[in-house]
């Protein structure tokens, strides 16, 4: 097994996880199996409870495990599916490590942080690295160095460095090289957090210098001697607008030629599809099919929160060959105001993504009702899905006050706990989580999407379409279009396509499937019923 750990330095939020998701992502394309791992030095077990206005996104694996958005930009990059294993957090380490303690299992040892916690720590990444059967193990450290949280992984590593053979493991260090006003490149802040490295034990083989333009010849030759490290191996990442290009500009440094010597793999023949995808994605952002997406939500002053709607549609778009512009709109503004009209001018979608609590609720309602009446086209995910549902059940179906027992309480709770749930939720709740399998009915919008009479997607909710209103809710045309296996939990509400051009929401995240060469179904037959509608538009005589 050969193993490349990615740690940074100087600040967060300088796109280690970008910059590893693409090399693993070159190694793909090199004819490499990968296998990432995201190590997270919080205390929480995962990110499920974690406050995304703080922390983005929480992003949802198969197997249900709620993690880093990392973890998203890897399964997006490397095209990999993964799971609870490849997010080791410092709550898991240490609960493994306070369980086993417990059991007796250390025999009277006292158990301290050398080494019963980094033997945990080493032994977790390496039984996942087996476990895939990959080639190569890619392992981020969170944080940056010099936290304190971040100690143990980095003494983890040292030692795996130092156990494992010398040419299968590589240490890359992330780092920024800044500017003064005189466009000067600076390379102290990489001087001391390399130094930091190295005071832990820890030489870096790679450098990626992250800043605003690529780096100067000299400025690479100092790096190169004040790190020790080899020139080449001081790799330029300057910013770039489309994130799907990192690997492109990795590669053309020469990231891959240095990993490929240095891990003694073989130079393998390199497929080209990534790139072909690249070169899309420029020739549609400069196309003249321009489409305008109205994104409905809650935290809307933070992006990163729909960090996997974001990049869906940027996949579909690429499909299509559009550019789409997306336009943020604050749920809570709309609720003031009396027409919706002047929030959705020139736009030809409008989105509500998932969320939480009554706060804006409303507002998306108004929304959905909005694109309903106007004949826009509308996709609702999660707790857009059961708004629309509310929509329809005050609006068509004449339940007046329709609603959410979760957002108050109501005679029509048209959107409930199931029976069973009750308890549970009484109890500190359960949530719905991961792949579910969803039935999808024939001759409707959704199979005409999807093309399957089974899909499997993920899930992250509590509360379902309340079944005693199944039969009320579906008519003029409002049909449920999709179920679980029993008939009873309802996943897919769509309008069929006589009645509206394009309306479909979904209980499920079809967000979290999406990948660039793969656009999630949904989101392609969002955006060109988009297009469709931006076309008319175009046609008609001003
Ligand atoms: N709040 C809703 C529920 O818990 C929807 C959740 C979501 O959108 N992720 O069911």
């Amino acid at each position: 097994m050969k193993y490349i750990v990615v740690t940074g330095g100087v600040m967060s939020g300088l796109g280690k996880g970008i910059t590893m998701a693409s090399i693993g992502r070159i190694l793909k394309d090199h004819g490499y199996k990968i296998v990432p791992i995201k190590i997270d030095p919080y205390i929480n077990i995962d990110a499920g409870t974690m406050n995304p206005y703080q922390h983005g996104e929480v992003y949802v694996l198969g197997d249900g495990a709620e993690v880093d958005l990392d973890l998203g930009h890897y399964e997006r990059f490397m095209d990999v599916d993964l799971g609870r294993e490849h997010n080791i957090t410092t709550g898991v380490v240490y609960s493994a490590v306070i369980e086993r303690e417990r059991k007796g299992e250390y025999l009277g040892q006292t158990v301290q942080i050398i080494p019963h916690v980094t033997n945990e720590i080493k032994a977790r990444i390496r039984g996942v690295a087996e476990k895939s059967g990959a080639d190569v193990c890619l392992v981020e450290v969170g944080g940056t160095v010099g936290d304190i949280e971040s100690m143990p992984f980095l003494e983890a590593v040292r030692q795996m460095k130092l156990e494992e053979h010398e040419n299968d493991f590589l240490f890359v260090h992330v780092t920024l090289v800044p500017f003064t006003t005189l466009r000067e490149q600076k390379t102290k802040p990489t001087q001391h957090s390399v130094k930091a490295l190295r005071e832990l034990g820890l030489q870096p083989d790679i450098i990626v210098c992250r800043g605003k333009e690529a780096l100067k010849e000299d400025v690479k030759e100092k790096i190169a001697m004040f790190c020790n490290v080899r020139k080449e191996a001081v790799i330029s990442a300057r910013d770039t607008e489309d994130i799907y290009e990192v690997p492109l500009l990795l590669e053309r440094e020469g990231i891959s030629t240095y990993i490929m010597e240095k891990l003694q793999l073989e130079q393998l023949k390199k497929d080209h599809a990534w790139d072909r995808m690249v070169e899309r994605r420029r020739k549609s952002s400069y196309g003249d099919k321009l489409i305008s997406v109205a994104i409905v939500g809650k935290y809307a002053e933070l992006e990163d929160s729909y960090l996997s709607i974001k990049e869906a549609i940027k996949h579909a778009a690429t499909e299509l060959g559009c550019k789409v512009e997306t336009k943020w709109i604050e749920a809570e503004d709309l609720e003031e105001e009396k027409e919706a009209e002047s929030f959705f001018d020139g736009v030809h979608g409008i989105l509500i993504p998932g969320g939480f609590g009554v706060r804006g609720a409303e507002g998306k309602i108004k929304s959905i009702e909005y694109a309903r009446e106007n004949k826009i086209p509308f996709l609702g995910l999660c707790f857009g899905f059961q708004l629309a549902v509310i929509e329809a059940a005050r609006n068509v179906a004449g339940l007046k006050d329709a609603n959410s027992s979760e957002l108050c309480e109501t005679p029509h709770p048209v959107i409930d706990l199931l029976e069973e749930q009750k308890e549970v939720v009484e109890k500190g709740g359960t949530m719905r989580l991961g792949d579910y399998e969803v039935f999808v009915r024939r001759d409707t919008l959704a199979a005409r999407i999807y093309r399957k009479k089974k899909i499997v997607e993920r899930h992250r909710h509590r509360y379902e379409v309340n079944p005693a209103y199944i039969e009320w809710i579906e008519r003029e045309g409002v049909i449920f279009s999709g179920t679980d296996r029993s008939g009873t939990r309802m996943e897919i509400l769509e309008i069929s396509p006589d009645g509206h051009p394009f309306f479909l929401a979904t209980q499920f995240h079809p967000e979290f499937k999406s990948r660039p060469n793969k656009p999630s179904p949904p989101f392609r037959a969002f955006l060109e019923a988009c297009i469709n509608l931006s076309l008319k538009k175009k046609a008609l005589p001003k």
